[in-house]
Parts: C-alpha cells; sequence; structure tokens
C-alpha cells in the first residue's frame, strides 16, 4: 500500500516515519527547495517523548536536548506566581526535553527513505480518492495524509466549508540569543504581555515574545525592547543578545475544530487538522501522537475496505483528544493576556495562592497520554 504525505514538517515527517515502520511505501512532497527548519527552541513535552520512544527516536532527540521542565510562571518584577516542582512533574509524568527545531526535524528526516523525500514539489488540490495536483503533475496513492500546516491545502480542497484560520488576538516573536546565564525555562506574565525563556543545549537560549495587538501588527527587536523595558532579568540581558536577523515574528491562530479528520483516502494530521495557540507547547507534540495512532491504526492494511475502518479510528481516537487541547490552550491564552489591572491582578493573587500540588496535577490530561 503506498501512502503520500503533504508537507515535510515534524508532523510530515514523523508520520512518514510512522508508515514506513508500519509497512507502507511513502512519498513526502514538500513545497520547500529543501526539507528543514529555520528557528527557534522547541518544548517536546512528555507524552511526545513517548511518541518519539515509540517511533524509535526517543534517544537521537534526549542526545540533542536539554531538560525542558518549566519552573513556574513569574510576574514582571521576577517574583514567583506559580512555582512548578520540576522533579514531581518530571517524576509524575516522565520527561520534558528543550531542542533546537532544526534538530528535531533533521532527526526524524533521517529516519525517512531518502528515496522518499520530494522536495520542491507544491500541492494545489487534493481529492478524496487519493489523487494529488501538484506543481510537478498528478499523483495517486491508497492514502493521502494532510500535514500541510495551518494554511493546508488539503483542507481548502476537501473541507470546502471549514472556517479559515482565527486569530487570537496575539503576535508572537521567537528568537534564539547568544549564550545567557539561564538556569531552567521560566515564563513571565504581565499585562496583555508575556515573555518565555529556555536554555538550550549549546548555551544558547530560545526566548519567545507574546503581545496583545491587531491583527498583522507589530514589528522587529527595537519593538521588543520597548515593549519589555524594565521587565526582570535576564529578559533584558536576553534581548541584548539577540541579533536582529534572528527574530521571527508571527500572528498566533488556531484553526475552528473540524467534525472529521477524514474524507475517503486522505487524512488531516498535525496543524492541518488542529492548529492551536502555543500557549501549551502542544501542537508538535499532539502532531507526534497524530503520527503514531495514525501509523498504528494502518499497520497490517491491505485493501481499502480495511483502510476506511482504520482511518475512522483514527478519526476517532484523535478528534477528541486534540480538540480538547486546542480549547484548553486557547483557555489560558485569554487569561494570560488579561489586560485590566484589576484582572490582571485577582489572576496574579490567584496563582500565587494555588497549591502546587494543583499544578502538576492540572497537565494529567494532556501529559498522560502513551503509545
Ligand atoms: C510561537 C510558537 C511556539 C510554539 N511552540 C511549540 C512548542 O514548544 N512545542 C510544540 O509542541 N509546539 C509548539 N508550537 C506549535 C508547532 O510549531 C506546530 O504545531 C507544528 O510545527 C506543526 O507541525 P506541522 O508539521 O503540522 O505543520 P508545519 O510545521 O506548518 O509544516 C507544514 C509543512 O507543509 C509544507 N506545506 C504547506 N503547504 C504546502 C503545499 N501546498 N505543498 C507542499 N508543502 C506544503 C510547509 O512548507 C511545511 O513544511 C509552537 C507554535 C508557535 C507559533
Amino acid at each position: 500500500m503506498k501512502a503520500i504525505v503533504l508537507g515535510g514538517g515534524i508532523g510530515g515527517l514523523a508520520t512518514a516515519v510512522a508508515l514506513d515502520r508500519a509497512g507502507w511505501q511513502v512519498e513526502v512532497l514538500e513545497r520547500a527547495p529543501e526539507f528543514g527548519e529555520v528557528g527557534a527552541g522547541l518544548a517536546v513535552l512528555p507524552n511526545a517523548m513517548r511518541a518519539l520512544d515509540s517511533l524509535g527516536l526517543g534517544d537521537p532527540v534526549r542526545a540533542l536536548a536539554v531538560d525542558g521542565a518549566q519552573a513556574g510562571v513569574q510576574d514582571v518584577s521576577g517574583r514567583w506566581l506559580s512555582r512548578a516542582d520540576a522533579a514531581e512533574l518530571r517524576r509524575r509524568y516522565g520527561e520534558w526535553a528543550m531542542v533546537h527545531r532544526a534538530d528535531l526535524l533533521e532527526v526524524l528526516r533521517a529516519k525517512v527513505p531518502a528515496e522518499a523525500l520530494r522536495p520542491g514539489v507544491h500541492v494545489r488540490e487534493v481529492h478524496a480518492d487519493g489523487t494529488v495536483v501538484h506543481s510537478a503533475g498528478t499523483s495517486t496513492a491508497d492514502l493521502v495524509v494532510g500535514a500541510d500546516g495551518v494554511r493546508s491545502a488539503t483542507r481548502r480542497s476537501l473541507w470546502e466549508d471549514a472556517a479559515p484560520p482565527r486569530y487570537a488576538g496575539y503576535t508572537t516573536w521567537r528568537m534564539i540569543s547568544a549564550p545567557v546565564p539561564v538556569r531552567e525555562p521560566v515564563e513571565t506574565w504581565g499585562r496583555g504581555m508575556r515573555f518565555g525563556y529556555a536554555p538550550l543545549a549549546d548555551g544558547r537560549v530560545y526566548c519567545y515574545a507574546v503581545a496583545n495587538a491587531p491583527e498583522g501588527s507589530g514589528g522587529g527587536l527595537a519593538e521588543l525592547h520597548e515593549r519589555f523595558a524594565g521587565w526582570h532579568d535576564p529578559i533584558p540581558a536576553l534581548l541584548a543578545a539577540t541579533e536582529e536577523n534572528a527574530v521571527l515574528h508571527h500572528d498566533t491562530y488556531e484553526l475552528p475544530c473540524l467534525s472529521t479528520y477524514v474524507r475517503g483516502s486522505v487524512v488531516l494530521v498535525g496543524d492541518a487538522a488542529h492548529a492551536m495557540t502555543p500557549n501549551l507547547g502542544q501542537g508538535a507534540c499532539q502532531a507526534l501522537e497524530d503520527a503514531v495512532v495514525l501509523g498504528s491504526a494502518v499497520r497490517g492494511v491491505r485493501t481499502r475496505a480495511v483502510l476506511a475502518d482504520a482511518l475512522a479510528r483514527y478519526d476517532r481516537e484523535r478528534r477528541p483528544r486534540t480538540q480538547m487541547v486546542v480549547r484548553r490552550s486557547r483557555r489560558i491564552g485569554e487569561v494570560a493576556h488579561w489586560s485590566s489591572p484589576a484582572a490582571v491582578a485577582l489572576r496574579d493573587g490567584a496563582m500565587r495562592l494555588m497549591p502546587r500540588s494543583t499544578f502538576v496535577r492540572s497537565f494529567a490530561p494532556i501529559l498522560d497520554w502513551t503509545a
């Protein structure tokens, strides 16, 4: 049986690995001229580490990662709003890994048979019978996997009535600074703005900033210096150690929930299925889970009739879970981006009172996943 995976991001490459391991012939069509990621850091949470382990990729990722368990949330002066017990989080849920995106993508790419990778192919249209129209012609397969991200051509082709991406109301900057001494990953919440940082394995620091802003607005490093002036150390030092060309700036979108991830021989994974706000650091983690579940659903499938049952199983398993994560992530973003002084004072007070055990338990529905 043959599968074509559309998109060679984390979701697409992980799915290609899973399908290859399940005995399928795979081809990955990627519009970029080569497989790779620009960019920043990525938190691989314990659920996704288990997904990587089940793809045989946990150890190569561990070799490139540092411990990424969140130490907690601070206010702009550096006082703790909630302090996580990192050891307890690790004991309860497993390992957190902080990696460079490019490293994770390279580990995935290296596991896909080289002849399966087709960069420079732009997908234009997808049909439910497994036909894909693209810049190099037309291809067909028993299974087509739409892993083409938040502006998915697959979703546009076959989910014609689906609403377009919805702007979350805040814009995001990501960057990697030159090495600055930073012990642990921390996020700081202000009024309608957040700043987070996490050390990477080579001493550099992955930083992100999020701010309420109209869609399409927001600039570069100068704006970050201005917005975060006066925030606690090491935030100004991290910005001072960042080059302008290291800053990636994007508005934040999520996709409205679908009633199915399957149309005929076509299935969606990753952001194409359930693009979410980044507040839980789960977008790529859920894509890795999708890959594992899809690979296991289609293992041993030899006919299209049986494939339909396998895809229905994937949909039943993945849709409720991923949509729950989309909703939780949105809710956290709403609270994190409150901007009225009274609401922020109330929020910060409530966070200071939250017992550590409640904080640890709150992760269970997401992190308890096993392959
Ligand atoms: C600021 C920010 C921080 C984040 N932090 C985290 C985090 O810490 N942890 C985490 O798990 N997630 C995080 N995420 C989410 C994560 O980045 C995404 O969920 C994940 O990258 C989705 O992977 P994907 O493969 O589904 O889609 P994408 O990464 O978007 O990949 C889609 C691929 O398809 C290709 N493509 C698109 N259209 C076509 C076409 N027509 N033809 C051919 N190819 C096409 C693209 O070039 C791309 O390579 C974050 C997101 C943001 C915005």
